[in-house]
């Protein structure tokens, strides 16, 4: 196209939309644009912000072309992070806009940050020289700039000395540039003594940066066993090599210990991105991180779509857990998506668990991905003894949930001034309030689900949908008063029978319903590690990465809880999370230990937690689902079909199965109504994809969704690829 050509140049935009495609855009004259550019277009009667990309835009007439309105002053998308989100969006199957909107979240972060005020020495003395006025100079005399409470922080004098100086002309303002929201990591600021399996480990792990390209380790290693002080010395090697590097972990807002450590190895903490950082925060970081001033996130998943521009290393920390997997919009896997990154960046990836995904330890055995294992707990702190009680054996007292054998160990350790935790997967007070003359269940009026009792805020909750009532005194159904009754356990329910026991003991109650939220939760686990509670009662929240030293009991209340719930990978689930759980137990040498009430002592999760044998429960696993076909030997993805009425759903979803192609090595299960069957008011029903490891679901899902006809009045589809929940 030569430069008087009639036709504007065009270029492919990607709008944060459901968008298959870029969309064509004309670039003004004098307008500079390159593929990556953030920019902000006309879109229908709006405008926003999107990308400029690569490749062929959507053809358009050119009289209904339309300019962009202008470039950003930020810098560009890199090439690697562009063709990051194609990739995501090819394997999720969603339309690639929407995974860019996940990059463009913080539009405000397109314009640079506003300069700050500052000021430097102008040359001229002072009128008359006080102690406090020297000490001012004596710092800013060499030239150098700064901003008024920076310089009078560190003379340590009040502002209004260096204000009575700026009055009389000793600085002149000058514009300094924003101040960075955390300050650089350094390397080498306090590196530890490793131990030899330590050292081994950490000299791996450091190889792969060093070496640089791309690779997949798992470090593998019981809790305590310091994982975490080995992957610091790869995220030291990163940095030394000039890169920017992103640790990933499920319950980042919750993990102050983990950032003060990080603080103490490399003199300064990472930035922080999730949910609870506020939007200005968020807005800092993003542009940070775009700039290369921020070199090190530690973020929950959706930080692995910030516009890191040199990044070198993810470490996904935890990385069984479910929190990675979002379930909204953008249906992914954020520890795959990491190691899709590492692949596409050229850049090691490092996962780390004490229990890893049986994905992933497949994974490792194949030689697929490195395998770095630390045997033992740092410092010989033993890990707990851990004993199943047979509950049909020692059953607890008529109302009670807590057996003869956990309370009396519960006693001894209250008798020695250590902690005990109690862990019960449940919120509230009762999974289920029934009405005991008539029967009546409790049910949302939204959901296939019951309410569950919060006593405390006096209210039946659902769990799927927030809906709330309050707890009534009567029935609804048969109108009787008082015979309300509570089924089952949730931990306000436990902790009121643990009051009843030991009433002189200072027990606190811990999920994420605290009032008070993130913030209330943090400072009750920082209480909780200074010794300032005797029995905790609480959900999986206390199991994640906390360290608490005088914690030397820990009791499952039902060990059987997850196992029953149709998800192929209930048993390696409950294995994992009681690993975890049991393993907040003798983080510091002191004699500890795990009791596991299970009315299944037999059933192979017990026995691999009871004896610590986890290679034999990993063998059995594994030889499982290669024999089922299942993950990774098999592939899987769902179709989640909802509508406004069963009728719809049930009828569509039958639609897709016609519509399902004839390919070898794929075959479809279902429709059949969802385990959740009402959500939200929307019936649903579920289509399960079972393929051989070689088969291409993302072709199979393409055909089969060209071949439907397409969603009609109510009906919704969300295709799940690599499904975790099964409801
Ligand atoms: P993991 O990540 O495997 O759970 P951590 O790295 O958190 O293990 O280590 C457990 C505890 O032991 C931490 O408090 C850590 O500071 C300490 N620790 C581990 N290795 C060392 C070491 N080489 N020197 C000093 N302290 C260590
Ligand atoms: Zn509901």
């Amino acid at each position: 196209m030569t430069k008087d050509s009639p036709v504007a140049r065009t270029v492919p935009v990607l709008v944060p939309m459901p968008a298959e495609r870029p969309y064509s855009y004309a670039v003004p004259d004098g307008m500079e644009v390159e593929p990556g550019s953030i920019v902000r277009v006309p879109l229908g009667p709006r405008e926003v912000g999107a990308v400029v990309w690569d490749g062929p835009g959507e053809a358009v007439d050119p009289r209904k072309l339309r300019p962009i309105s202008l470039v950003f002053d930020c810098p560009p998308l890199t090439e690697e992070t562009r063709r990051f989100v194609d990739w995501v969006a090819a394997y999720t199957l969603t339309p690639p806009g929407l995974v860019a909107r996940m990059l463009l979240r913080v539009p405000a972060a397109f314009d640079p940050e506003p300069p700050v005020e500052g000021l430097e020495y102008a040359g001229h003395e002072p009128d008359r020289l006080t102690p406090a006025r020297r000490r001012v100079l004596e710092l800013a005399g060499d030239g150098m700039a700064w901003t008024r409470s920076g310089l009078a922080h560190a003379a340590g004098v009040s502002s209004s000395v260096v204000d009575g100086l700026s009055a009389q002309g000793v600085f002149r303002p000058v514009m300094l540039p924003p101040r960075p929201i955390v300050a650089p990591p350094d390397p080498d600021y306090a590196a530890p003594e490793l131990t030899a399996d330590q050292a081994a480990a950490a000299a791996e792990l450091t190889g792969s940066v060093e070496r640089g390209g791309y690779s997949a380790t798992l470090i593998d290693g019981v809790t305590g066993s310091g994982k975490t002080e080995t992957y610091f010395e790869a995220i030291a090697a990163a940095l030394r090599a000039g890169r920017q590097v992103l640790i990933l972990m499920p319950e980042i807002a919750l993990t102050q210990a983990f950032l003060d450590r990080f603080h103490d190895r490399f003199g300064a903490k990472p930035a922080e991105w999730h949910s609870d950082v506020p939007p200005r925060g968020r807005e800092r970081v993003w542009r940070q991180v775009a700039e290369g001033a921020v070199r090190v996130v530690a973020g929950a998943r959706s930080a692995l779509f910030l516009p890191f521009r040199e990044l070198g290393l993810i470490v996904v920390d935890e990385e069984h857990d479910t929190a990675y997997k979002q379930e909204d919009r953008v249906f992914y896997n954020a520890r795959d998506m990491a190691v899709v990154r590492g692949h596409i960046g050229d850049f090691p990836v490092i996962l780390a668990s004490a229990t890893p995904s049986v994905e992933t330890r497949v994974n490792a055995d194949r030689g697929r991905y490195r395998r770095v294992a630390l045997p033992a707990r740092f410092a010989g702190a033993a890990l707990p003894d851990i004993a199943t009680i047979d509950m049909r054996r020692h059953p607890p007292a008529r109302g009670g949930f807590l057996s003869p054998v956990l309370l009396s160990r519960m006693k001894d350790t209250l008798a020695r001034g250590e902690q005990s935790l109690l862990f019960l997967n449940r919120r509230g007070y009762a999974p289920l309030t029934l009405c005991r003359v008539c029967g009546h269940r409790f049910q949302c009026p939204d959901c296939s689900a019951w309410l569950v009792e919060h006593r405390f805020r006096g209210q039946l909750v659902c769990h799927h949908c927030g809906h709330h009532e309050p707890r009534p005194e009567a029935c609804p159904e048969c109108g009787a008063l008082d015979h309300l009754v509570a089924c089952g356990p949730g931990i306000e329910r436990i902790a009121e029978e643990v009051v009843g026991h030991f009433p002189d003991a200072r027990t606190i109650v811990l999920s994420s319903d605290l009032v008070g939220g993130t913030k209330r939760l943090r400072l009750e686990l920082e209480a909780i590690a200074k010794g300032e509670a005797d029995i905790v009662v609480g959900t999986q929240l206390v199991a994640k990465g906390h360290n608490f030293p005088n914690m030397t009991l820990v009791g499952v209340v039902d060990a059987d809880l997850g196992l029953a719930n149709g998800d192929p990978r209930a048993a390696e689930r409950t294995f994992q999370l009681l690993s975890q759980v049991t393993g907040r137990a003798g983080r510091t040498g002191k004699k500890s230990h795990g009791l596991i009430q299970t009315f299944q002592p037999a059933h192979p999760v017990m026995q691999a937690l009871a004896s610590g044998d986890a290679e034999t429960f990993y063998a059995r696993e594994i030889a499982e689902r290669e024999r089922a076909g299942m993950p990774p030997f098999g592939r899987l993805a769902a179709f989640v079909v909802s509508a406004a009425t069963r009728h719809e759903a049930e009828g569509y979803a039958r639609e897709l199965r016609r519509a399902a192609p004839d390919m070898a090595g794929v075959e479809v299960l279902g429709p059949a109504e969802a385990p959740l069957s009402l959500l939200a008011g929307r019936h649903r029903f579920r289509l399960l994809l079972h393929g051989e490891r070689r088969a291409n679901m993302q072709d199979f899902i393409r055909a089969l969704l060209a071949a439907a006809p397409r969603p009609r009045g109510s009906v919704r589809v969300q295709v799940d690829i690599d499904p975790q929940s099964f409801l």
